[in-house]
Order: structure tokens, then C-alpha cells, then sequence
């Protein structure tokens, strides 16, 4: 553990008070807001983050509203911001503080801990900024500084590292102001010390920063290598009835997109033609009770949508249909669906959903 700097908390808070961006988030103390605001810039930049966060606070006010809405218009309100396992859990967990928490939120780090969809970060970011409880923040912004600021080569992503950052992050916190302390954190990784060409010709901490005095930027933080990305081939099946209708199905199951719509669905090796398409047995088994006029590829180049440890290639086929099968919808019923973000793209695309 490298020797604490009593200063280090001082120059932060004063260089943030100095530096902020004004937040909408950060002028409320209200844990749910903060909450939200939290679930919702996991993964996702304040930019795109902030127009869901005034989305959500206006359908839902509260709790007790969250805990109340049906899950596919919590899903579809959340459209478009990906990771949907963020939109089940805050839904789930205002459940939670209603039913069990007598609609109290909680106000101590462990219990904020056991909402569901929140971990160590976000229980210390609510605990501290709501409840004035000194528990620190450590996310990859934190590390950063700090493996710079105190030139700190354990692996950012290994268990030794996360122990030893979470306990220097403890040990920095100003506990008369850690709701302060822990926010300016945040900031100066997010909007100074950044990942690449950091400002430290004008930072406050040049004089004593490691990296900086020892030429060690380019080495700082040290992270082990990533898990290898999984390539998936998804061919949709977007039929059409003549009744300009189309179908539909949830997504069940564990895995990407739970209980999100999406058009049927055969996942193949590798990318296939449409000979090797109408072969393969899932495809077969979808289809055994279709009676299809026609099959044809509507996108010869896959859409690339790629995820944290995915990456999907996905083609859209348009069946035309002879009859109409079980459960279709029509154009306006499948607008109105939680839909991934990919599949929304498309329905907003396809001039037969769109001409009329
Ligand atoms: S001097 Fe550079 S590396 Fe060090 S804390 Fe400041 S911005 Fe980060």
C-alpha cells in the first residue's frame, strides 16, 4: 500500500468545484434519482444516458410507480440503451423496496447492496451521496487514477488488484464529505485523467503523480487480457402475410435479450446461403408449418452488432407467406413491442413496415 497523501481528497473536491459539469442528477439527493442515474450510466455515456434518465423519472416519479409499471413498458421505455438485465433488475428491485422494505429505500451501503443490479459501485455511490456514509467508489475510472497517481502496476481486472484499489480508494475518502469526495472521483477520471492523452500539463496533481514524473502514462493502468469475443451468425425470419402482417416471438431463457421481441430466429455455424438455410433442422422445424410462397436475403452484408464478449452477424429473410400462421401481428401490434435495439433499426427500415 503506497504512503496516503492527506492532500490528495483536498486538491480533488477543490479542482471539482471548480471543474463539475452541471448533471441534472447532481443537484438531488433523492436515492432513488441517484439510483437511476446510476443504473443508467453503467455502460452508457452521460450524453445518450441523460435523455432516459428525465424519460424514466417523469413515467415513473417513484418507486412505488417503478414497482407498479407492467415489464414491457419498463423494457420499452429502456429501448435502445442495451444491457436490458440493467431495466429487469431496477424493476425487480423497486418490487423489492415495496414489498419487502415497506416502500422505505434503504440508507446503509449492505442493504442498498442487496437491490438487485447493485453492486459494490453503485451501493457506494448511493450510500455516500445520499446518506453521507463513507464508502468508496471504484470503477475503471478510479483505477486509473489512482494506478497513476500512485504509480500502481497491479492488474486493474485481478483479485489482488481489486482488493488493493478498493482499500487505497477507502483509505482517500474525506468521511466528513464522502458523497463530495466520491463524485469528484468520478469526474476527474471521467473528464480529466482520461484513458488516452490525459491533461496533465494543467492537472492538479502533476507535481506528485507518478505516471506523470516517471513517463509511466502509457503503462498505467495494467489490465489482463480481455476473454476472447464470440462470433454468432443470426439469420431472422421476417414473414409476411398478405394482410401486411408479420410475426413476432419473445425471447425466453437466459442469455442476450431476455423477454425481448424478436423476428423467429435460426442461429447458424457460420454465415449461410439461402440452399444452406433452408436445410438446416431448426430452420426446418420453424418452418414445417408455413406455407412459404417465397424466401428471399434482404441484407447481403451481415449487420455487425457487437456486444461486450459477442459479436452478432446478423441477416434479415423475408418470407412471404401463402396463409397466415398462428399469432401474427400486425405492423402497428409489433411498433408497439420492447424490441433490441438491432431489430428496431430494421422494423423502422423495411418499406413494409413503413409504406403505406
Ligand atoms: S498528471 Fe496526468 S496521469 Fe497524473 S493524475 Fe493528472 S492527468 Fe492523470
Amino acid at each position: 500500500m503506497p504512503k496516503i497523501n492527506s492532500q490528495f481528497s483536498k486538491t480533488l473536491i477543490t479542482w471539482y468545484l471548480h471543474s463539475k459539469r452541471n448533471l441534472p442528477w447532481r443537484s438531488v439527493s433523492n436515492p432513488y434519482f441517484i439510483w437511476l442515474s446510476e443504473i443508467i450510466l453503467q455502460q452508457t455515456r452521460v450524453a445518450q444516458g441523460t435523455p432516459y434518465y428525465f424519460k424514466f423519472i417523469s413515467a415513473f416519479p417513484n418507486v412505488k410507480d417503478l414497482a407498479e409499471a407492467d415489464e414491457e413498458t419498463v423494457l420499452k421505455l429502456w429501448q435502445g440503451l442495451g444491457y436490458y438485465s440493467r431495466a429487469r433488475n431496477l424493476h425487480a428491485a423497486a418490487k423489492y423496496i415495496m414489498t419487502d422494505l415497506n416502500g422505505v429505500f434503504p440508507t446503509t451501503f449492505s442493504e442498498i447492496l442487496k437491490l438487485k443490479g447493485v453492486g459494490d459501485y453503485t451501493a457506494s455511490a448511493i450510500a455516500s451521496i445520499c446518506f453521507n456514509e463513507p464508502t468508496a467508489v471504484v470503477d475503471g475510472n478510479v483505477y486509473r487514477v489512482l494506478s497513476r497517481y500512485y504509480g500502481i502496476a497491479t492488474p486493474i481486472n485481478s483479485t489482488p488488484g481489486i482488493k488493493e484499489f478498493k482499500l487505497l480508494a477507502q483509505k482517500l475518502i474525506d468521511a466528513s464529505q464522502p458523497g463530495t469526495h466520491n463524485q469528484a472521483m468520478m469526474e476527474f477520471g471521467a473528464m480529466h485523467c482520461l484513458p488516452k492523452n490525459p491533461d496533465c500539463i494543467n492537472c492538479v496533481f502533476n507535481a506528485t503523480c507518478v505516471a506523470y514524473q516517471k513517463d509511466k502514462l502509457g503503462e498505467l493502468p495494467v489490465k489482463l487480457k480481455k476473454t476472447k469475443v464470440k462470433h454468432r451468425y443470426f439469420n431472422f425470419l421476417v414473414v409476411l402475410s398478405s394482410e401486411r402482417k408479420t410475426l413476432l416471438n419473445q425471447r425466453k431463457g437466459k442469455g442476450i435479450w431476455q423477454n425481448l421481441y424478436e423476428f423467429p430466429l435460426v442461429e447458424t455455424k457460420g454465415q449461410v446461403g439461402e440452399a444452406e438455410l433452408v436445410l438446416n433442422e431448426d430452420f426446418k422445424n420453424l418452418t414445417n408449418k408455413w406455407e412459404m410462397e417465397s424466401i428471399s436475403l434482404y441484407n447481403e452484408e451481415a449487420v455487425v452488432h457487437k456486444l461486450s464478449h459477442q459479436h452478432l452477424y446478423t441477416r434479415f429473410w423475408i418470407v412471404i407467406l401463402n396463409s397466415e400462421i398462428e399469432q401474427m401481428q400486425t405492423i402497428s401490434e409489433i411498433k408497439e413491442k420492447a424490441v433490441p435495439v438491432l431489430i428496431g433499426n430494421f422494423i423502422d427500415k423495411f418499406p413494409p413496415f413503413n409504406d403505406f
